[in-house]
């Protein structure tokens, strides 16, 4: 059994002399995480995701009562550019669109614990390939990212697959549904927490559900999410704004809604 398998780990106890007892124990948060510092960041021989059909899931989902509508296919008004001007991506058939160039969005108040719904689209005439292909992302206090990509039929590095913790913890599984479909993502973010002098004393973690099925478990994240370089934890505020990334690809957004999570 290989060291890196996502789904259990061997110890092996010479407790007696004689005998080595071997114990298959479930994976923790600790052993993936473990595995996540092990694999190089983009590593293309990360084992993939298996490939699965999400189940029928009827969209749009319908925000509950008390959820802040940040888009409910009216406009922008939740939402501002980086520069705190407003946001200049494209309102269109009750979505809104990356308009490539005019730089992530960002909503106008800051979130902490916080359950997200959010549904998006790959452009419908799939382009380029690998992270070159319907890229955007879905980032929480603007540091960390839970990638949007078209994955369908797409190969690309397992942490940067839609539903990634990106460059951290590929998805579970590849439930992508083809470009020019509707798709869902319901997430819950934890933030991290940090003491008075900076120091963290909680990791963010995250539950993403990708067309309805669990992706990432509850997953304790490493840091900010990065490319290339792993970058450590640098304490922020309680409350930041949730963005959209703008990786020049015209990827639609619709039906966003948040609920504040209790402590
Ligand atoms: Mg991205």
């Amino acid at each position: 059994m290989s060291v890196r398998s996502s789904r259990s780990r061997v110890e092996v106890l010479s407790s007696c002399a004689a005998v080595a007892v071997v114990l298959v124990v479930p994976a923790s948060a600790t052993t993936l995480n473990a595995q996540a510092a092990t694999w190089p960041q983009h590593s293309l021989e990360r084992p993939k995701p298996l490939v699965e059909v999400a189940p029928p899931q009827q969209l749009p989902v319908a925000a509950p009562a008390g959820a802040i509508v940040l888009f409910n296919g009216g406009d922008l008004s939740w939402w501002q550019s980086g520069d705190g001007e407003a946001a200049k991506w494209r309102v269109v058939d009750g979505a809104f669109e990356v308009v490539p160039g005019a730089g992530a969005i960002k909503t106008r108040v800051g979130f902490g614990d916080v359950r997200l719904h959010i549904e998006w689209m790959s452009p419908a005439s799939a382009k380029g390939e690998g992270q070159n292909r319907g890229n955007s992302g879905v980032f929480f206090q603007q540091t960390y990212e839970v990638q949007v990509l078209d994955s369908y039929k797409n190969d690309t590095y397992a942490d940067g697959q839609a539903g990634s913790i990106y460059g951290q913890f590929p998805p579970r599984v590849n439930v992508t549904r083809p470009p020019g479909e509707w798709q869902s993502y319901d997430i819950e973010f934890r933030r991290p927490r940090f003491d008075e002098a900076g120091k963290l004393v909680s990791p963010a973690r995250l539950t993403v559900r990708h067309n309805g099925v669990l992706v990432q478990d509850n997953v304790a994240l490493l840091g900010p999410t990065s490319h290339t370089v792993r970058a450590p934890y640098a304490a922020h505020a309680d409350e930041l704004p949730i963005s959209l990334q703008d990786h020049g690809h015209p990827v639609r957004f619709r039906n966003v809604w948040v609920q504040a999570l209790g402590k």
